[in-house]
């Protein structure tokens, strides 16, 4: 494994005005992402510390002005920000409508959104649109065009079984480049072909060993799909390589 692999954060690749950050992704801390075009502000994975770290590089009306957030999967690595984000929005007096993708029977998800909900409602003033997604249907948002696709990311259940957990991973079209974030997954014939001929992969390496794959994608597995397409950081990657 060579070291100049493992991500320093912030990743940033830009194409013209078709900018993503990738703050950080670090494995059981947290992710957070943004992408953005000259019209278009949309977070990816609020995880823990995406307020902050959207503070630091814009101003409250910038902030205000994210209209869309993609959520790969309910683990709390990757949306552990969520709530402190949507209460910011609502203390700053957004009112445009705020769309949220996650992958249909994330239960975290709708946890979160329903307790947001119950304490916020009578002082909100934007309207947050859940939106499950259960298929790979494209749709177009601010001029970039979104393709969601299933990954194969798993959890432990109570009798100690590995399940599958519902989980998701998105190319984004803008301009005649892409980028596809997979999002957490073990190895994905999905994520092989989204990945292949994309301008950027971003391609999560969480597994230290061979063992580690039923869950995450070893450095050689993450390497091989990310070498297929033009540019590719390697992401999520444990301590202790
Ligand atoms: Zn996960």
């Amino acid at each position: 494994m060579n070291k100049k692999k493992l991500p320093k954060y912030p990743l940033i690749w830009q194409k013209d005005d078709f900018y993503i950050k990738i703050y950080c992704s670090i494995p059981n801390i947290a992710t957070g992402i943004i992408i953005t075009t000259d019209k278009a502000k949309f977070i990816v994975d609020p995880g823990d510390g995406i307020l902050r770290d959207l503070n630091k590089d814009y101003k409250k009306d910038e902030i205000l002005e994210v209209s869309d957030i993609f959520i790969s999967h309910g683990h709390h690595d990757h949306l552990g920000g969520l709530w402190s984000l949507l209460t910011y929005l609502c203390v700053m007096k957004r009112t445009k409508p705020l769309n949220i993708y996650y992958p249909a029977g994330s239960p975290e998800i709708e946890s979160i959104y329903n307790a947001f909900k119950s304490v916020y409602e009578h002082e909100m003033e934007y309207n947050i649109n859940l939106k499950s997604i259960s298929d790979s249907k494209t749709f177009t948002k601010k001029g970039i065009k979104i393709k969601p696709f299933k990954v194969n990311h798993r959890e432990p259940n109570d009798d100690g079984e590995s399940v599958p957990v519902p989980s998701l991973g998105f190319k984004f079209f803008y301009n005649g480049k892409s980028i596809c974030y997979g999002g957490d997954t073990a190895y994905s014939e999905n994520l092989v072909k989204m990945a292949k001929d994309s301008d950027l992969a971003i391609i999560e390496a969480g597994a230290l060993t061979e063992e580690e794959a039923e869950l995450h994608m070893t450095i050689d597995q993450a390497s091989e799909i990310g070498e297929t397409a033009d540019e590719y950081f390697l992401v999520h990657v444990p301590d202790g390589i």
